[in-house]
């Protein structure tokens, strides 16, 4: 299992080096232009070559990243694969500083996504995201990335004799339970700007030069292989930066063939994916389209190729839980290390139907990668993915699949790492086809 652990751990520094939506979009820029993929812009008149290898950044947290084809577009279509970059955790709120009791520093914040709350207590945090510039234009201010890179915070946990309920669960309010303490202060302090002091000196820039700022918590801890075997990933943002580094691999790993081969880094999925860089939002059709017309071909062409284009729509899936057997569905019971899974429902909250499962499952059985089957019980309801919004929005097959995963959601999921290598030439090999 020997490569397949360097592919865990290439994935494992992969997550640490993005610890927001945008340094994962970064990244994953970073490793297109070591292979020799060309940025172009939206603004700009595109002039794309076969074979060309391109690709596109939105608002700095997501990225649309393709190689055209060697045939014709309205013959061949696109090969899709979908993913999203950003994770469930906090936002700093603007004027975050709190004293309390004139001695300590908190900073108050609001909640992103789904976290499951109570795994980001008493964890050394940081702070990453992006800080706007001020410039000569108003209309153009500089965007810059910051990773604050050490650990700055901790929400610290009541202790069990002050709260002796605590293991027959308690309710945390995101208000006033989960806020971080930074510091310890003397009466002198001015608490007014700290944040953005701490973020001028970081980026080395004036203090009054900061327009604003989306700044998010991460978890300083590292990730690890996990178990007897090292079969296990430890890490937190599995959802959705496995799916991410699996494809963006199998994509720069493969072979062009005939049809347009297509990376797309969704942002915003796990608050609803309605945002201009999110699935909901028309950024994709109109890279699609733009790219049929820079080819030279006309309206028509573009649907043509849509409706020879199949998307697989990869986000995280839930496996069997050792000690909550019964939350899982009776007859579809995906496992850690047990091949990916493939995600249907009746209501179609995924876009998986009979013919896009087949194709994918063919897929994998012709290079002997093993699938699982994974539906919700019928009593519960499941997450959401990018794939239903992304169809209606382009109206072209789709397959709803993922990794199996443990504690979705929680500041460190649980992964395989047999599944990552296999979700990877999963997508090597369609890519190639
Ligand atoms: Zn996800």
């Amino acid at each position: 299992m020997n490569k397949e652990k360097e592919f865990a751990k290439s994935l494992m520094n992969f997550i640490e080096d993005s610890p927001s939506s945008f340094h994962a979009t970064k990244k994953v820029e970073e490793i297109l232009c070591e292979r020799g993929f060309k940025e172009i812009k939206l603004e700009e008149t595109w002039s794309l070559e076969r074979e060309g290898k391109y690709y596109i950044v939105k608002n700095k947290s997501a990225i649309i990243a393709f190689v055209i084809g060697k045939g014709e577009i309205q013959e061949d279509g696109f090969k899709l694969i979908g993913a999203h970059t950003d994770a469930p955790t906090f936002r700093i709120k603007p004027n975050p500083e709190m004293i309390v009791e004139d001695k300590y520093l908190k900073l108050n914040t609001e909640v992103y996504g789904g976290p499951i709350l109570n795994t980001w207590f008493d964890r050394p945090l940081s702070l990453a995201g992006r800080v706007t510039i001020k410039t000569g234009n108003p209309l153009k201010p500089e965007e810059l990335l910051v990773d604050m890179k050490k650990p700055l915070m901790i929400i610290p946990n009541l202790a069990i004799h002050m709260n002796r309920k605590v293991n027959e669960g308690i309710k945390i309010n995101p208000q006033t339970d989960t806020l971080p303490l930074v510091s310890i202060i003397d009466g002198k302090f001015e608490k007014d700007g700290f944040l953005l002091r701490l973020i001028a000196e970081e980026l080395d820039i004036k203090i009054e030069n900061i327009l604003d700022f989306e700044l998010f918590l991460y978890s300083r801890e590292k990730g690890s292989l996990v178990g007897f075997n090292e079969e296990f990933i430890s890490i937190g943002r599995l959802d959705d930066l496995a799916m991410v580094h699996a494809g963006l691999y199998g994509f720069v790993d493969s072979q062009v063939s005939k049809g347009t081969n297509v990376l797309v880094c969704f942002d915003n999925e796990e608050v609803g994916s309605t945002t201009k860089q999110g699935a909901a939002s028309p950024m994709l059709r109109t890279v699609l389209e733009r790219i049929t017309i820079a080819l030279g071909k006309d309206k028509e062409d573009y649907y043509r190729a849509l409706s020879q284009s199949f998307l697989i729509s990869a986000d995280m899936a839930h496996a069997l839980h050792p000690n909550y057997t019964d939350k899982q569905d009776p007859t579809n019971r995906p496992v850690i290390n047990g091949g990916v899974a493939i995600k249907t429902s009746a209501n179609q909250s995924y876009t998986t139907d009979s013919l896009s499962s087949a194709i994918y499952e063919g897929i994998c059985k012709s290079i002997r990668v093993p699938v699982q089957k994974f539906v919700n019980r019928s009593d519960e309801r499941g997450g959401s993915t990018i794939g239903p919004i992304s169809s209606t929005q382009l109206d072209i097959p789709s397959v709803d699949i993922g990794n199996p995963i443990l504690a979705m959601h929680s500041i460190r999921e649980l992964g395989g790492v047999l599944d990552h290598h296999y979700a990877y030439r999963s997508f090597k090999e369609f890519y190639s086809l």
